[in-house]
């Protein structure tokens, strides 16, 4: 324990471990099948829906970390393992929309453990035929490891719809490297390159879990923030990644970023709309001297 009380990380990882043994010998182990039903991958049956109720009110919370645990094979103490659950479901569902087909849970836990929360750092725990399945999956880009350009514009499209429905918010932030030219004819590509990748863990440590970022290509970055609905709140989020990237350092001289910035409003007829206007934005950031957010005017 640090002298402040919380566990560092390394002791609760020790400490799962420990916790695992004695589920595995003690614990009514869930089978991956019976998890896949509860998740949604086929109809359940009686038997199994009966189950669920006698699992949840035996073990509670412990439940979670029993689903997580026969999905991935690793330990989450109670109380992370709802949310994360929580968080699974709705990368599955992100997912399926976006192949078209059912992911299983098996491959959405997988997913979202090694590439998004990096849990687990090798998956080796699966079979070969799920992790071929993921490395087809071709959503993401494969230097930064950001959702490419088309899973992006899918993602816009059902955030989008989500935001129509639900009426949630929704706000967009377009980065583009500032002189990034200069990066790669003074330091070199391989240079130019690791600036790209470090930018792209800036910005997935500086948005929430829920948002999405993605690399459009080149020097270009977007994030997806759903559920923001205020310019000041989306304005911040970008500031934030704004002077977050300026750690970045190449030779003497720090990285600079441009952002554009819309938020959804009355008058946002499609996804394409916004990403014109958050363009706009980014155009004048980059006019008005670069190393800065302008925030697109919301029209009522
Ligand atoms: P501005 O401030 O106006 O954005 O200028 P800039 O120099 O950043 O922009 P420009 O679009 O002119 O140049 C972008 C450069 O990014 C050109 C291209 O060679 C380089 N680039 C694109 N993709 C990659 C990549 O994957 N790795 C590296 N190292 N460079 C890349
Ligand atoms: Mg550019
Ligand atoms: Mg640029």
């Amino acid at each position: 324990m640090s002298s402040d009380g919380k566990k560092t990380r390394a002791a609760a990882r020790l400490e799962s471990n420990g916790d695992r043994l004695r589920r595995t010998v003690a614990s009514d182990a869930l089978s991956v099948e019976f998890v896949s039903a509860f998740a949604g991958d086929r109809d359940m049956t009686e038997a199994e829906r009966a189950r669920v109720d006698t699992q949840l009110e035996a073990r509670g919370g412990v439940f979670y970390s029993d689903l997580l645990y026969a999905v991935s094979h690793h330990y989450f103490a109670p109380e992370v393992a709802e949310i994360l659950w929580g968080k699974v479901l709705l990368h599955k569902h992100l997912m399926s929309e976006t192949l078209g087909r059912n992911v299983r849970i098996t491959v959405a836990t997988l997913d979202y453990l090694s590439n998004v929360t990096a849990e687990i750092a090798s998956p080796t725990l699966i079979s070969e035929t799920y992790a071929a399945e993921i490395a087809n999956l071709s959503m993401r880009d494969g230097m930064t490891g950001l959702y490419n350009h088309s899973t992006c514009c899918e993602l816009l499209e059902l955030e989008f719809r989500r935001h129509r429905r639900y009426g949630a918010g929704m706000s967009l932030v377009l980065m583009d490297v500032d002189d990034f030219k200069l990066v790669n004819d003074g330091y070199g590509h391989q240079e130019g390159d690791r600036v790209l990748i470090e930018l792209a863990r800036i910005l997935t440590t500086q948005v929430r879990d829920s948002d999405i970022c993605c690399r459009l290509g080149g020097e270009e970055f977007v994030a997806i923030l759903p559920f923001t609905g205020s310019p000041a709140e989306a304005r911040e989020i970008a500031e934030r990644i704004r002077k977050k990237a300026m750690t970045i350092v190449c030779g003497e001289k720090a990285i600079t970023v441009s952002g554009g910035v819309a938020v959804c409003d009355q008058g946002t007829r499609s996804p394409q709309a916004l990403v014109e206007r958050a363009d706009r934005a980014l155009y004048r950031a980059k006019g008005d001297g670069k190393n800065r957010i302008v925030v697109a005017a919301v029209r009522e």
